[in-house]
């Protein structure tokens, strides 16, 4: 019998290198792929339709909700997410690993939905540090910085309702942290004595 996918929430204020942690355990992770969510927000400059995201209309969210379109969907900042149950669901009884990249809501309706789920945090190191980030280029004003500070906090405020927390101080750092995560789920118990079910019979016949 083919072994289940895991499915993993990671959360984090903008500002934390999410993503970009994302992208380099893809890359390096065969077996991982990762959920493209859809929006209603606005495209922004460097995003693709379908790969960054799914961009839609509010009417044609809003009609995905009626039709239970989603595993789970949230209002962040005025703008609607949500996962795709159908793909998601596919993807894990193939025995893909899948990761959701979404925010504290979601990530508190799948751990109701899927409680074996495993949920993980990235943290920016310090505040003087997350401001950085979040200034950019400093052509942003003070008040646009301080709202996206705002928006971080409240993310950062949930990190304790999740299993695993990755401080990204170092990125290579935080990277093999994140692996580990993934290595020590697949070495569970369980989970080993299914894929070497016939190596563990005969290992321990004699
Ligand atoms: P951004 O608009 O900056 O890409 O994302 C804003 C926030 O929405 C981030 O916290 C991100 O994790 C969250 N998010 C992205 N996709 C989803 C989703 O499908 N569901 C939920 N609940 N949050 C999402």
């Amino acid at each position: 019998m083919q072994q289940l996918g895991t499915l993993y929430v990671i959360s984090a204020p903008s500002g934390a290198g999410k993503t970009s942690l994302v992208k380099a355990l893809l890359n390096q992770d065969q077996r991982v792929c990762v959920s493209v969510s859809h929006t209603t927000r606005d495209m922004r400059p460097g995003e693709t339709d379908g790969k960054d995201y799914n961009f839609v209309s509010m009417a044609d969210f809003n009609a995905m909700i009626e039709r239970k379109h989603f595993l789970e969907y949230a209002e962040v900042f005025t703008n609607k997410y949500g996962t795709s149950r159908l793909w998601v669901e596919e993807q894990l009884q193939q025995g893909r690993d899948v990761i959701l990249e979404i925010d504290w809501q979601g990530a508190q309706q799948i751990r109701k939905q899927m409680p074996e789920c495993v949920s993980l945090f990235i943290l920016p190191p310090s505040i003087t540090e997350l401001r950085q980030r979040l200034t950019g280029r400093g052509t942003d004003s003070e008040e646009t910085i301080s709202h996206r500070m705002s928006e971080a906090l409240n993310e950062m405020r949930h990190y304790g309702e999740y299993q695993y927390l990755v401080i990204n101080d170092d990125f290579d750092t935080a990277l093999q942290e994140l692996q580990a995560v993934f290595t020590a789920r697949r070495l569970e118990l369980t989970r080993q004595q299914q894929k070497y079910s016939t190596m563990l019979t005969e290992l321990l016949s004699e």
